[in-house]
């Protein structure tokens, strides 16, 4: 494909025009190299919105056959959680625990859980869910809590940081913002860490690398795609908690999907 972007060139008499570039562009680009024009990857096969939109097509007319495994995971996961960040206070003096080390032990130990399906063998967006895909996935754990751990210590490093906890000392407030922008950014680039780590069976500190290097360009799409997600889910939270049945395997399948896109250009290669 030519680049029909626009670059100036010089003529013999010293004067610049405009002339079309015409440069060979690589499969794989996402701005010319020589005008810098987009390509219309980000635009295209790369958009957090025309992802979006695609899944949601596909997903809308077979929803109900995700229910038996949005309420599986409801049940073993997702529930609990959500009972255990409401439950908080009552549930850390009963274990004698800081409400804070409470939290996240639970959430340490939890969360992985939910992980589980992004290394379920047969690909469960065309197959229909079985437990023992489940079972089988459960393999992962162990690599799926030492993401979360890092994870974990990243924020506790930001709760250090921005707000003086524990070291009992004031900070300015300009750090609490600050360190919102720095728990949506890192969530943001790197969410597709999950499925290197069960896609191409990477190490979880490795795979974190990877995503911050390979989300120089996709950083913005990314964030559209974790901002619809949560947005969906919070919509789907509301009404008793109904419309999870529909957001979480939709959640699921559009994360995986979204990734496959990444792989196909190469950005983790
Ligand atoms: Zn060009």
């Amino acid at each position: 494909m030519k680049c029909n972007g626009m670059r100036k060139e010089k003529t013999k008499n010293g004067r610049k025009i405009d002339v079309k570039c015409n440069n060979e562009l690589g499969k794989h680009d996402f701005f010319c190299k020589v005008c810098g024009q987009p390509t219309g990857a980000l635009s295209g096969p790369l958009s957090a919105k025309l992802n979006y939109q695609d899944v949601w097509k596909k997903f809308k007319p077979i929803k109900s056959q995700y229910y038996p495994f949005a309420i599986f995971m409801v049940l073993t996961s997702f529930l609990i959680i959500g009972l255990g960040i409401y439950f908080n206070k009552e549930l850390a003096e009963s274990f004698k625990l800081d409400p804070y080390l409470f939290t996240n032990l639970m959430l340490l130990i939890l969360v992985p859980f939910t992980l589980i399906p992004f290394g379920f063998e047969d690909n469960f967006i065309e197959n229909s869910f079985k437990i023992s895909m489940y079972v089988k996935a459960l393999k992962n754990y162990p690599k799926y809590f030492l993401f979360v751990l890092v994870n974990i210590l990243y924020f506790l490093l930001l709760k250090i940081l921005c707000t003086g906890y524990l070291l009992g000392i004031v900070v300015d407030p300009i750090l609490h913002p600050v360190r919102l922008i720095l728990v949506l950014y890192w969530i943001t680039i790197i969410f597709p860490a999950v499925l290197l780590i069960s896609r191409k069976d990477m190490n979880p500190i490795k795979a974190v690398v990877f995503c911050y290097k390979a989300s120089a360009e996709t950083r913005w799409q990314q964030f559209f795609i974790v901002f619809r997600l949560f947005i969906m889910n919070i919509i789907g939270a509301a009404f008793a908690g109904l419309g999870l049945f529909i957001t979480i395997p939709f959640s699921y399948i559009l994360i995986e999907k979204y990734f496959q896109s990444l792989d196909e250009f190469e950005l983790f290669d």
